[in-house]
C-alpha cells in the first residue's frame, strides 16, 4: 500500500471510533472515492508538493461536490458547484482532500457551540470548549482526525480555537490567499489561513495557497515563503488588561529564551486604541454579513436566513438592518472604517520601529462546556486577535504549553505580506517551546 492510502484509511477508522465524541467532521467523502482517489496519488511518478497531506476544510470554504453548510439550516442542503481557488490550487499539488469540518454557525462565534450540527469537543481538553469559529478545523487536526486543515479568520477564528485546541494557526495578511469560493461573514477582514501540528506544515499549505487570484481582486503577488534569518531582532509585547497574568508570565518565559539565545531585545511599545478594536470590528462586520447574506432569501441559495438561522447570526443581522438603514447614510459603517484605518495606521507604526509583536492569542483558557459566560466575556476572547484583522497584517498561533492541563497560545505578528519573516520567527518559539 502506499503512503496516502495508508494514511487515509487510518484516518478515517479514527474518524469512525471518536467523531462521534468530538464532532469536529460534518461531512467525510466516500470511502471508496478516497482510496481510490489515494491510490491514484500513490501510482502518481511526479508528485506535488502536498503529496501525502489529508486537508479538512471548514465548512463555509466550497469544495465542489460536498456541503459547503456554514453549520446553519439556512445551507444545510447547499453542495458546492465549484472549488474556491485555495482548493484548486490544493487539489492541483497533490493534497487529498478528506471532508468538510464544522464551525460556530456562519462562522460567528467564539467557542464552537452555535453549528446547528452540535458543539465541537476539544480533543486536547475534552469536555471544554474548542473555540470558535473554526472549531473542527483545530479539533480535528487536535484529535489526529487529518493532518491539516483550512479555516477562516475574521476577527480570530483560526487563531483561537487554534490555541484552545493546542495546535498552530495562521491568519494570513489581507490580500495574501485569494476568498474566492469562501462564503463571506465580512469580505474586508476574511481571510482562509491553515491549522496543523506544526510550524512547517502550515507554512507549507500557505505557500501553495497563497498569491495573486484574478477572482478576488484583492489579493496580491508575494515570494515563495522561505527561512530567513531572526538573530537581533527586536521585539514589543502587547496585552490587554483581562488577560489571565498565568499567559503572560508563560510568554515572558519564552521570550527570555528566545532573546537569549538570538540576541532579541524588547522594545517598549504602545500601540493606540487597540482598546478600540472590538467596538470597531462589529458594526462592520454586521453590515458586511448583513449584505452578503441578502442573497439567501429562500430562493437561489438554500432557505430564507431570517427564518433558519440561530440566536447569534439573528442578532448580527438585526445589528446589520438597523444600522444599514438609509436614514442613517452609511454613518455608523464608515464611522467604524475610520478607526480600522486608524488603527491599520498605528500597527504600520509600530512595525516600523520593530521586527515583530508578541501577544496572547487569547486573554482566557478555555472553560468546561455548561460554565456560565457572560456576553461581554465571550466578545473579549477576540480583543488580541481582532487588531490583526483591522490592521490587515499577518499573525500567527503557535502553541506554547499548557497551565492546569489547557493549551496556552502566543501570537507573532508581522507587517503586511512579511510571511517568511512570521513563519521564521514561529519556527524559532517552536524550538524554544519543545
Ligand atoms: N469570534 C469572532 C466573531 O464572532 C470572530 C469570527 C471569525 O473570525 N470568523 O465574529
Amino acid at each position: 500500500m502506499g503512503l496516502v492510502e495508508d494514511k487515509v484509511k487510518a484516518y478515517l477508522n479514527s474518524i469512525k471510533k471518536y467523531n462521534k465524541i468530538i464532532n469536529a467532521f460534518l461531512e467525510v467523502r466516500n470511502e471508496k472515492e478516497l482510496i481510490a482517489e489515494a491510490k491514484l496519488l500513490d501510482s502518481k511518478e511526479k508528485k506535488g508538493r502536498l503529496y501525502g497531506y489529508v486537508i479538512g476544510v471548514k465548512s463555509n470554504i466550497c469544495v465542489k461536490g460536498l456541503h459547503a453548510s456554514c453549520a446553519s439550516k439556512t445551507l444545510e442542503d447547499y453542495q458546492a458547484p465549484y472549488d474556491a481557488t485555495v482548493i484548486s490550487r490544493i487539489k492541483a499539488e497533490d493534497g487529498l482532500i478528506i471532508g468538510m469540518l464544522n464551525c460556530d454557525e456562519f462562522a460567528c462565534g467564539w467557542t464552537g457551540e452555535t453549528s446547528v450540527f452540535g458543539r465541537t469537543d476539544n480533543p486536547s481538553l475534552p469536555g471544554h470548549i474548542s473555540g470558535g469559529s473554526s472549531s473542527g478545523s483545530a479539533a480535528s487536526v487536535a484529535a489526529g482526525f487529518c493532518d491539516i486543515s483550512l479555516g477562516s479568520d475574521t476577527g480570530g477564528s483560526i487563531r483561537v480555537p487554534a490555541s484552545f485546541c493546542g495546535v498552530v494557526g495562521v491568519k494570513p495578511s489581507y490580500g495574501f490567499v485569494s476568498r474566492y469560493g469562501l462564503i463571506d461573514l465580512s469580505m474586508s477582514l476574511d481571510q482562509i489561513g491553515p491549522i496543523a501540528k506544526n510550524v512547517s506544515d502550515a507554512s507549507l499549505v500557505l505557500d501553495v495557497i497563497k498569491g495573486k487570484d484574478d477572482r478576488d481582486t484583492t489579493t496580491f503577488e508575494s515570494k515563495p515563503i522561505k527561512n530567513e534569518k531572526t538573530n537581533r531582532m527586536s521585539f514589543g509585547l502587547v496585552s490587554v488588561p483581562q488577560v489571565d497574568i498565568r499567559i503572560i508570565d508563560m510568554i515572558a518565559t519564552i521570550l527570555a529564551k528566545a532573546s537569549d539565545k538570538l540576541k532579541w531585545s524588547e522594545k517598549k511599545i504602545n500601540i493606540k486604541n487597540i482598546d478600540l478594536a472590538i467596538q470597531t470590528y462589529h458594526p462592520i462586520v454586521w453590515t458586511e454579513f448583513f449584505s452578503a447574506t441578502r442573497r439567501m432569501d429562500g430562493r437561489r441559495f438554500g432557505k430564507k436566513i431570517e427564518d433558519s438561522a440561530g440566536e447569534e447570526v439573528l442578532r448580527r443581522l438585526a445589528g446589520g438592518s438597523e444600522i444599514s438603514k438609509a436614514e442613517f447614510e452609511g454613518q455608523y459603517y464608515h464611522k467604524a472604517l475610520v478607526v480600522k484605518e486608524l488603527i491599520k495606521k498605528e500597527f504600520e507604526r509600530v512595525l516600523g520601529e520593530v521586527d515583530f509583536i508578541v501577544m496572547p492569542t487569547t486573554p482566557f483558557l478555555p472553560w468546561k462546556f455548561g460554565t456560565k459566560v457572560s456576553l461581554e466575556k465571550l466578545y473579549a476572547i477576540d480583543a488580541l486577535t481582532i487588531p490583526g484583522n483591522l490592521a490587515e497584517i499577518c499573525a500567527i498561533s503557535i502553541p506554547i504549553g499548557k497551565i492546569d492541563g489547557k493549551p496556552v497560545g502566543m501570537q507573532v505578528v508581522c507587517s503586511k505580506g512579511h510571511e517568511s519573516k512570521m513563519i521564521s520567527i514561529a519556527k524559532e518559539i517552536e524550538k524554544i517551546v519543545q
